[in-house]
């Protein structure tokens, strides 16, 4: 019964569902034609303590749980995978890394404000290092009481909108990856810039842009963890990310179904609703199959992690099965629609732009089926 939700979750899950249907609805397509996203819907996710669902209350968070965390991302993706992924970053890579590794001070400094006003980024790919992510060219040179970073970050999400960047630098690169460090990095820190805004496929109102350090200025007590331990930070909050964007997927493939399903019900042809053929039928039911498998790995590897259970294979799993599924299902709901489909005023044009993206970020799928083989194989 692993998709069985417990009293508060079922609540929990229900407020963002009415959320993500009545206030980010309405906006979804005007939103990705402008290739940006509400500011004020992203007040409101502040407010309703979206941005800080794991963050304790001692720091103005809701004190919420991991699998909290899927569950918003699930119901605000079946609406907009855009809204979905602020959510998703801010909580399980940019709170999650605050949460395990910072500091008591760090924690003090940035908590708060990333729990009440201020969107946060995660910096870890560059131009030259996206799969082998270690190969990372960032350098940070340790000057003291601080430190300068140099190099460019690339596809940062939530980079135009973001006060607080978690940057992985590398401070001695004869050491390869075992000098790779993370730290934080405001906005407004001399020698940081955001530079360009890529303009994408799908996730169009999501920004996703370059960073530029040139002899940018970091106090000392900004470093994140210990110093060379920044590959570890990074991979340990990757694997879990995997889960929230396997959730990103199953909500944009709910979504998809759910039109397939609406739209089966009222078209009519041959003097019956398209949904009366058992050819549609049977095309709904593997689309809620598929959906189905994927979000039982889903809920299963955000089980596990809660539980402090292993769950790095089943994690990469979840994410590689459930991209799949979305941006098959999302393709077989084109089709429901016949011609609609591929105009911008069914909503599913969109969703199936937006599936794309599932099986390339924070690990492409060969990326997933090398973590699945190491753990198969025992290595
Ligand atoms: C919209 C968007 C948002 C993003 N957000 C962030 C973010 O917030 N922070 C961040 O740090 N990064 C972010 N990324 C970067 C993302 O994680 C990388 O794009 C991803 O890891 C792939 O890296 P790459 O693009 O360099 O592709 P490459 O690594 O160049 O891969 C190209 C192809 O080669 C394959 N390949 C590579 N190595 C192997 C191998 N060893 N075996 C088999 N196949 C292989 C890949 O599977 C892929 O098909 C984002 C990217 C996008 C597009």
């Amino acid at each position: 019964m692993l998709t069985e939700l417990a009293d508060d979750e079922l609540m929990f899950r229900d407020t963002v569902r009415r959320f993500a249907r009545t206030e980010i609805g309405p906006y979804v397509r005007e939103m990705d034609e402008a290739g940006a996203f509400r500011k004020d819907i992203v007040k409101q996710f502040f407010s309703l303590g979206l941005m800080g669902i794991e963050i304790p209350e001692e720091y103005g968070g809701s004190g919420g749980t991991f699998f909290q965390c899927i569950l918003a991302i699930e119901e605000l993706s079946a609406v907009d995978p855009s809204a979905g992924v602020i959510v998703d970053v801010q909580n399980t890579i940019v709170n999650n890394v605050f949460l395990h590794y910072a500091s008591d001070e760090l924690k003090r400094k940035y908590l708060e404000r990333l729990a009440s006003d201020t969107v946060g980024s995660y910096a870890l790919s560059e131009a030259g290092s996206g799969s082998d992510a270690f190969a990372l060219a960032t350098t940070a040179k340790d000057e003291g009481d601080h430190f300068v970073l140099n190099g460019r970050k690339l596809w940062i999400t939530n980079a135009g909108e973001s006060g607080i960047f978690v940057v992985f630098a590398n401070i001695n690169p004869a050491a390869g990856y075992k000098g790779i460090t993370g730290f934080v990095v405001e906005r407004g820190f001399d020698g940081f810039t955001v530079g360009k805004k890529e303009d994408k496929l799908g996730l169009r109102a999501s920004s996703t842009c370059e960073l530029i350090l040139d002899n940018c200025r970091v106090p000392r007590e900004n470093v994140i963890g210990q110093i060379g331990q920044g590959y570890k930070i990074a991979i340990e909050t990757l694997n879990e990310g995997r889960i929230a964007i396997g959730s990103q997927m199953i909500g944009l493939a709910r979504g998809a179904l759910e039109h397939a399903v609406a739209y089966a019900k009222q078209r009519k042809q041959f003097g019956k609703t398209i949904g009366e053929f058992q050819g549609v039928q049977f095309q709904l039911a593997v689309m809620a199959t598929e959906l189905e498998a994927a979000r039982l790995l889903v809920y299963n590897a955000a089980r596990l992690r809660e539980a402090g259970r292993p769950f790095v294979a089943e994690a990469a799993m979840a994410k590689y099965y459930a991209s799949e599924v979305a941006e098959k299902v999302a393709s077989k709901s084109i089709e429901i629609h016949g011609g609609v489909g591929i105009t911008k005023d069914c909503p599913v044009e969109k969703l199936y732009r937006d599936a794309k993206i599932g099986r390339i970020y924070e690990g492409t799928s060969n990326i997933q089926l090398m973590t699945i083989a190491k753990k198969l194989l025992g290595k």
